[in-house]
């Protein structure tokens, strides 16, 4: 498999990238949240809690 970064021959310390450099460059991604999925997190944690407060009340 190539590397993610530049479809060069990957390098075995640095699999599946070819160098540190494309590493840190796919790092640098998730660091600035290119991976980030905004605004379904919140949703989700939204209906977590307000699922939780009838049956924290239903034990009470
Ligand atoms: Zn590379």
């Amino acid at each position: 498999m190539p590397c993610p970064m530049c479809n060069k021959d990957p390098v075995t310390k640095y699999r599946p990238f070819c160098s540190n450099r494309c590493a840190d460059l796919d790092l640098g991604k998730w660091l600035t949240g290119a991976y980030v999925i905004p605004a379904a997190d919140t949703d989700e944690e939204d209906s977590i809690s307000s699922d939780f407060i009838p049956n924290e009340s239903n034990l009470h």
